[in-house]
């Protein structure tokens, strides 16, 4: 885990009143740098990573167009699921942004027990109920890579700002 003492610092001065904005230019690890506002927001990507078990997934959260039927937004929970980061997405299930639940629906292909729908639950209850993440797990936005500009979803590209292509293109 990429963790250091001048981390653990910044992340203590956050609780005394840095807004995460100044301390995410300092570190972004093990902070709770997501919140209800970006989840909302209608674009959405991040990806949630436990350093234990190695594991990663990113979701996206998209927003639907007002229509006169449904003139309230409804929010879609996607997992991504293919290669492509920005359209390899398989829909998951619908998020009530007053409580923060994702609930599954007819069109749903996962369970209650997936892995994949229990941490989605898991990371926005944390959000919504201002709850810390614990250490060991991480909550990061979609990246942009800084060669090409593509997103960036996978934690060891998120680390350096470079996608895999764009690396290895640098003699990687
Ligand atoms: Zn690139």
């Amino acid at each position: 885990m990429r963790k250091n003492n001048s981390c653990i610092a910044l992340y203590t001065q956050y609780h005394w009143g840095l807004t995460s904005r100044q301390s995410l230019v300092f570190c972004n690890h093990d902070m709770i740098n997501i919140n209800k506002e970006f989840c909302l927001g209608g674009h959405a990507v991040f990806t949630v990573q436990n350093d234990a078990t190695g594991e990663h997934r990113t979701y996206k959260i998209k927003v639907s167009k007002p229509n006169p039927r449904y003139p309230n937004p409804a929010f879609f929970v996607g997992l991504l699921a293919g290669p492509d980061n920005v359209s390899s997405y398989q829909y998951l299930g619908m998020l009530n942004a007053t409580t923060g639940a994702v609930t599954l629906t007819r069109k749903s292909r996962m369970t209650d027990d997936s892995k994949a729908v229990k941490g989605v639950r898991w990371t926005l209850a944390k959000i919504w109920n201002n709850l810390e993440i614990p250490e060991g797990i991480q909550v990061r936005h979609v990246g942009k890579c800084g060669c090409c500009g593509r997103a960036l979803t996978e934690p060891e590209s998120l680390d350096r700002g470079i996608g895999p292509i764009c690396w290895g293109r640098l003699g990687h």
